[in-house]
């Protein structure tokens, strides 16, 4: 396959991957029933959570994946808007392919219109600085239309509280490190009651019911390996032939599960987590020494309460000294239902947050924890630069109708240009599609309305209807719109600059644009 059918082809598989996320677009938007060959089901919202569970082949329609990977990474919102946006880009290309306009002049007018909007985009956005109401109708806008909509006040509330909490500022600016935000899910109640705690909650309880269900001052060990002498990955062999060497086995084993929990002891530590397991054996030793103890923590969560309580986290216990525990005012299992939980609160580290995601079933929490990481992504990107800009459509108008008239390039670019801005133009048009509204109408509109100065125009689909979205709080961080002009338009140019896919004989590396099916 070479030249115009090469093309084509990764055009229309480009084409239908943005079109499988289109219906989801929007407060208005459908959720779709993913299920793997396991019959495992995941219901979703998230654009890029749809593509990534997709089973696609393809390398072109694995390069717009990459798209909403890209997106997520900086942003953390926004996947379908960029993915969609992408497609448009290259339905629109086809056009002037038709038109017998050359690739390499649609790949060059459109990187023109993409540098020409970030510009469009920077100057037409607003600063809003650290205002907590807006920062809580960033969040709100990200959950409009998801699982999370019912409590989506209440939720925030907590994402804006939390980012600003781990916000640091210095002269180079702001930073935001969103991993001190732990997320732990659990099963049962409503979702309403989702709350935000200062520390680490563990969806873990106490290895023994005997340890001490509170431990205040905690000096906290972490370790990354079991205490216990085999552990089910490693298959000893020994050889045994009289009651008395099984015994005398026996005894070296306990005495060695003996010595590893007395080295915890003496470097003072009166809570430990482990990441592996702890057998009956060591569960009895910590017990005695009153050491509160829970084991098979996730790596992820070693590392975070390493962050939060300044604990290193040890891999040969012979080197555990009291300069490696790290601190906290208390621990403690908390009791919800017949299960418990252990909190870490009142960490050296006040940094260190987690939200607790509360929900019927799985699939729902789940869903709630991909909104509020929407909307922890979206507070997060505002406060990095302090700018939003107006949603539902009316960035997106205002942005094609600038384009439009700023650039006049003489030649065929300039067709290209336009192809750029109705692509721009999708976003609007689909969000009302979406909700069942005309979209030809609602677009005449909108433009007649921004030719009328009203540049935050755009569709309230809380009422669907037109009107100020900035007035109404419907707002987005300028980032999400800028990384979608980004990733979208480089992925749509790369497309079009290939004329051939050539079965390369090796694998390629993961990333490539070209996937290792050919
Ligand atoms: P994405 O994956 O791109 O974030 P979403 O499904 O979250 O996709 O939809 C985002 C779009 O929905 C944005 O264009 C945003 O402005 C719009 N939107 C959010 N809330 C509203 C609302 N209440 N009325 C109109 N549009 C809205
Ligand atoms: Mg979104």
């Amino acid at each position: 396959m070479i030249g115009r059918d090469a093309q084509r082809n990764n055009i229309l598989a480009a084409r239908m991957v943005a079109d499988t996320v289109k219906t989801t677009l929007g407060p208005r938007g459908m959720d779709k029933m993913l299920v793997d060959s396991m019959g495992n089901i995941t219901i979703t919202n998230d654009g890029v959570t749809i593509l990534e569970e997709m089973e696609i082949e393809h390398p072109a329609a694995k390069m717009l994946v990459e798209v909403a990977k890209t997106q997520e990474d900086a942003v953390g919102d926004g996947t379908t808007t960029a993915v969609v946006l992408a497609g448009k880009l290259l339905e629109n290309a086809e056009k002037l392919l038709d038109q017998k306009i050359h690739s390499t002049v649609i790949a060059k007018g459109y990187n023109m219109a993409a540098e020409k909007s970030l510009a469009i985009l920077q100057r037409i956005s607003t600063k809003i600085g650290k205002d907590q109401q807006k920062l809580k109708s960033i969040a709100m806008t990200a959950m409009t239309g998801k699982s999370a909509e019912t409590a989506k006040e209440k939720f925030a509330d907590i994402i804006a509280k939390a980012v600003s909490q781990v916000m640091e500022q210095d002269e180079r600016g702001v930073s935001i490190d969103l991993d001190n935000i732990k997320i732990e899910k659990r099963k049962g109640d409503g979702i309403e009651d989702t709350e935000l705690i200062e520390g680490i909650v563990l969806d873990k309880e106490k290895v023994h019911s005997d340890m001490p269900s509170n431990v205040k001052n905690a000096r906290i060990a972490l370790l990354d390996i079991a205490l216990e002498i085999k552990g089910p990955e490693t298959d000893t062999k020994i050889s045994i032939s009289t009651p008395e060497q099984f015994q005398a086995f026996l005894d070296k084993e306990e005495n060695m599960i003996k010595n590893m929990v007395e080295k915890v002891k003496k470097s003072g530590a009166n809570v430990l987590f482990c990441q592996k397991g702890i057998d009956d054996i060591a569960q009895y030793y910590l017990t005695k020494a009153g050491i509160y103890s829970v084991r098979r923590i996730a790596k992820s969560d070693l590392e975070k309460l390493s962050r939060a309580t300044g604990a290193k986290i040890i891999s040969n216990l012979n080197e555990l000294t009291a300069n490696d525990l790290g601190k906290s005012a208390i621990v403690e299992e908390v009791k919800k239902g017949s299960e418990g939980m252990t909190y870490v609160r009142g960490c050296l580290n006040p940094k260190a947050l987690t939200i607790l995601i509360r929900g019927g079933t799985e699939h729902v929490i789940d869903e709630i924890e991909r909104a509020i990481k929407d909307g922890l992504g979206d507070v997060a990107a505002t406060l990095q630069d302090g700018k939003i800009v107006a949603g539902g459509g009316a960035i997106e108008i205002e942005l094609a109708r600038q384009l439009r008239k700023e650039t006049n390039v003489k030649g065929r670019e300039q067709l290209a240009i336009e192809q750029f801005a109705d692509a721009i133009e999708a976003i609007p048009k689909i969000l009302a599609e979406n909700a069942g509204m005309d979209p030809i109408d609602v677009i005449t509109e909108l433009k007649l309305r921004h030719e009328r100065n009203e540049v935050h125009a755009g569709l309230n689909l809380f009422e669907n209807k037109i009107e100020n979205t900035m007035a109404k709080g419907i707002i987005e961080p300028l980032k999400i719109k800028t990384q979608a002009i980004k990733s979208a338009s480089e992925v749509a140019i790369m497309l079009l600059r290939i004329d051939d896919v050539i079965a390369s004989g090796k694998p390629a590396p993961s990333r490539m644009p070209m996937g290792d099916e050919y």
